[in-house]
Order: C-alpha cells, then structure tokens, then sequence
C-alpha cells in the first residue's frame, strides 16, 4: 500500500502543473511542494466550502469490531481527508475533531454555519465478515415529507468517491446507494455518506489500522470531492 502515497502525491502536483506535465518527464515529488505560493491561485478547489462529518463519538462508539471502534477510524479518516482538500485549496470545516458524541442537528447545522457547498459524512461499516469493501450513499426519496433537494447532485458526488476510493483506494465496488438518512435528507446541499470498508472483515480491518491505507482512503476521497467539482475532461482518477 505504500506505494499508492507516492502515486497519490503525484496526482495531487500534476492537478495544479498539468501544462508542465506535457512537457516534463515525471519527477519524485513531496508534499511540501505543493505548498508554494504561485500555484495558490490555480487549486483545483480554491473557493469550496466543504463540511466533513465523522460519524458518531463520545458514547456512541458506531461499530465495533476486530478491536477497532468505528467512531475513532472515522475521525482519523476525516482529519486525513480534510488536510488533502485543504491542499487542494478548499476550505473544510469538521463537525467534531475530537471524541464526542453530536447530535444529527448539529452535524446538518455545520453545513448551514458554514454556507457550505457540499457535506461529506465518513462512517465505516459492520455486516457479516465476508462483507467488504466500499459502499456509499446519497438522498432522493422522501421521509415525513423530506428529501435532499439536490439527489441528481449528491448521487454524482457519491458516484465520483466510489469509483475513487475503490480504485485509488483498492476496495471492492459495493455501489452507490439511496437512503433517506438524517444527515443526507436534512442537508439543503449535496450531501453523501460514505462506507468506506467493513470493521468486521479482517482484510478491511487491517487496512483500517494502517496509517498508510487510512491515508490513502483520505487521498481518494479528496480526489474523488475533485473529479465531481471538475470538468468531466480534467477528472483525474488514476495514473500508473
Ligand atoms: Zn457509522
């Protein structure tokens, strides 16, 4: 797995230097350089406002499994992922980034504060141990009279986070889903929930306690909040 990090770094460099690209064989890169003040005017996402939502906390620990709890996967993930948006130039705001337990209406409130553009909640999933892989979920039909007002948007987005977070995440396709959650149809803009693995396979669980596979869980998402925002001719989704 180590070996997607570089890759995903190169990914993130070449998004902002894509005319130099063309020209210049590719070369090793880090993270710091993508840091230097002339290509701040040129992130691909400069301008988004993007809320990342970890799923529960506190006492509601979500799933439990393989000695994992989902609520803390989940902030590592969603602290992760908001680092490489904010490399991408986007602002990104966190629900929580400490252990403890929000309600459903504060976590939409968070997308309303903040005049957000999209909202991203991060989970990880329990089922029966063959169960793997990635699944992710968007809101079109209504509950008590409820819906998101923007399914075609939020199944695009979910769409987009799939396909990257299980090719550049390499996690099965266990597609993208509707269902009328709390945070999905009370959100006023478009809104997923992402899967990301299962805490009750042992091969997801493993990765799930990697830092290299957290990270380059992250780094999909990101680049999959990327290609949505983007022209369809400029989505990045994997180079090798
Ligand atoms: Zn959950």
């Amino acid at each position: 797995m180590k070996r997607f990090i570089p890759v995903l770094l190169l990914i993130f460099v070449l998004i902002g230097c894509s005319n130099q690209y063309e020209k210049e064989p590719l070369k090793k890169v880090t993270f710091h350089n993508i840091h230097t003040p002339t290509m701040s005017s040129t992130l691909p996402l400069n301008g988004k406002r993007i809320v990342i939502d970890p799923g529960h906390g506190g006492i509601d620990a979500g799933a439990v499994a393989n000695n994992l709890y989902e609520k803390d996967v989940n902030l590592t993930i969603s602290k992760y992922t908001k680092k490489y948006l904010e490399t991408l130039g986007a602002k990104v705001y966190l629900t929580r980034d400490s252990d403890k337990a929000l309600t459903y209406e504060y976590r939409v409130k968070t997308s309303i504060y903040y005049n957000a553009d999209i909202f991203i909640s991060i989970h990880n999933n329990s089922d029966v141990p063959s169960s793997n892989g990635t699944e992710v979920y968007y809101n079109e039909f209504p509950y008590m009279g409820e819906n998101n007002p923007f399914p075609s948007e939020s199944k695009q987005l979910a769409k987009a986070i799939h396909d990257s977070l299980t090719m550049l995440g390499n996690l099965k396709q266990m597609g993208v889903k509707e269902n009328n959650y709390f945070v999905l149809r009370k959100n006023s803009i478009p809104s997923v929930l992402v899967e990301v693995a299962f805490l009750t396979n042992i091969d997801n669980a493993n990765r799930l306690k990697n830092p290299d596979d957290l990270q380059a869980f992250a780094s999909a998402i990101a680049i999959g909040i990327q290609n949505y925002f983007l022209p369809k001719e400029s989505e990045v989704f994997l180079i090798q």
